[in-house]
């Protein structure tokens, strides 16, 4: 696989922030408001249309939040949070939503907690963007593979493979510019944000992909010192 070292990007203006703001919700609004249709021209939604409406309304107001949190940074809160949660948590968010494209979630955890010291919410935000490209990217379904495991003692790798369309040569070194997107509903600032984020927690971000194979992204953090254990 071609190997790109992520560039660092910053976010500057609050332009950018906004159209951030607005890619990350499309998606649920327009879910939100297809099902509202669906309401008013049968009069009925099912007990599974009304999960996925509160699901998707959770997730507008986690995206809301996550964004004043990256607004703010002086309000940021680092604590020690175990990664595989962190990571269940993200992948409850994103299930239904997978499942409906044929996609299955596989997890290589392993025991070990994998504890990172960190802003969880900025965490869950990055792996959010991360496995909503691997999904999007999976057109025919498959699965996407979470892979948790130790580059070293003091470090915790992640690794989340999607058996997707793969990305060109030529793209990889544009990813995480801003607003670069090759989709028609995309902004390109998914990859950015994240890149950011993992930044702030003095990690890496590595795209490597291979064109109708698929994309794998490995971040790595530094571990969380026992002694900084709650
Ligand atoms: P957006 O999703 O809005 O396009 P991102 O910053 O998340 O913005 O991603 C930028 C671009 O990187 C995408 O438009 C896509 O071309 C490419 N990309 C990112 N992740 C993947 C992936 N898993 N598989 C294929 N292409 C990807
Ligand atoms: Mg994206």
């Amino acid at each position: 696989m071609d190997e790109l070292i992520r560039r660092s990007e910053k976010l500057t203006t609050v332009g950018q922030l906004a159209a951030g703001v607005a890619h990350e919700i499309r998606n649920p609004l327009t879910t939100l408001r297809g099902f509202l249709q669906l309401q008013r021209e049968n009069n009925r939604l099912s007990p599974l249309h009304n999960e996925i409406m509160l699901s998707e309304l959770d997730r507008i107001n986690l995206i809301v939040s996550e964004f004043l949190i990256l607004a703010k940074p002086q309000a940021v809160q680092f604590q020690v949070k175990s990664i595989r949660n962190i990571l269940q948590d993200v992948v409850s968010l994103l299930d239904s939503q997978a499942h409906l494209f044929g996609i299955e979630f596989r997890f290589e955890f392993g025991q070990e907690k994998f504890e990172v010291h960190c802003e969880e919410n900025q965490l869950k935000q990055v792996f959010i963007n991360i496995i909503k490209n691997a999904i999007e990217a999976m057109e025919a379904g498959g699965v996407i593979t979470l892979h948790l495991f130790r580059p070293s003692q003091d470090r915790i790798g992640i690794s989340i493979t999607d058996q997707g369309l793969g990305i060109p040569g030529d793209m990889l070194s544009k990813l995480g510019e801003p607003f670069f997107t090759s989709k028609e509903n995309g902004t390109g600032l998914g990859l950015m944000i994240s890149q950011r984020i993992i930044e702030g927690h003095k990690g890496t971000m590595e795209i490597s992909s291979k064109l109708g194979e698929g994309t794998r992204v490995v971040i790595i953090l530094p571990a969380a010192e026992n002694k900084e254990k709650p």
